[in-house]
């Protein structure tokens, strides 16, 4: 992971702008946040921005429009659009401005730092080479090596081996892996994940054994780390 993502919150009510800096705001994190459309096209051409999360009604224009002067400038950048307005129609008018998510006021700040991290680890894994100790992830070819062995993996066992590395020794929590590998909408039981987790693991030690470990931490998640 990089030292540091840049996440630009663009908001006007004060309240849930001091509330989404400080939820999302950490030390590989750093936040700005913008009340106005001039507010955040100023710094968004002073800094490169890894993602935005933009409110649709500002003072000063639509979010809508905000977005699409934002991707012209750089047109990879993930936008969550956060807003009060949850008609179909204006779902589908967020996302036909390039926004790659959408989230209704009012959200759950915990639902919503989760998608801005899957969102984030999908920027920095992007078309790149991943390593864990003698663990080798080519993202964009999907291949998996240990040392010069290929680890074969089914697509869900790869996209959850790849989230866990992006975050090598930090734990991820249950939760965020189901929104990231699964389904955001996903609901009920975690089964799967634990049954994909003893599946990687087995054919991680099958090609080299020891070569890394998934940790279950109790109550919490997994953690990848070299052992
Ligand atoms: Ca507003």
């Amino acid at each position: 992971m990089p030292s540091s993502q840049y996440v630009l919150i663009v908001e006007d009510d004060p309240g849930i702008g001091a509330n989404l800096r400080r939820a999302l705001a950490t030390d590989s994190i750093a936040v700005q946040w913008a009340a106005t459309c001039a507010d955040a096209l100023k710094f968004a051409h002073e800094q490169t921005i890894d993602l935005a999360l933009i409110d649709l009604g500002l003072p000063d224009g639509d979010g809508i429009n905000l977005c699409q002067q934002l991707l012209r400038r750089q047109p990879a950048l993930p936008i969550i659009i956060v807003t009060a307005r949850d008609t179909e129609l204006d779902v589908i008018v967020g996302l036909d401005s390039g926004a790659v998510d959408y989230v209704t006021k009012p959200f759950r700040l915990a639902e919503l730092h989760a998608r801005v991290r899957a969102h984030l680890r999908r920027v920095a894994v992007d078309d790149s080479q991943l390593s864990v100790g003698s663990l080798r992830i080519e993202c964009a070819a999907r291949v998996v090596t240990v040392g010069d062995r290929v680890v074969e993996l089914r697509a869900k066992e790869f996209d959850l081996l790849t989230c866990l590395a992006a975050a090598a020794g930090t734990v991820l929590r249950r939760e965020d892996l189901m929104t990231e590998v699964w389904d955001e909408h996903w609901f009920g039981s975690t089964k799967t994940l634990d049954v994909t987790v003893a599946s990687l693991r087995k054919k991680l030690d099958d090609v080299v054994a020891g070569a890394v470990a998934i940790t279950t931490v109790r109550g919490v998640g997994y953690r990848l780390e070299r052992s």
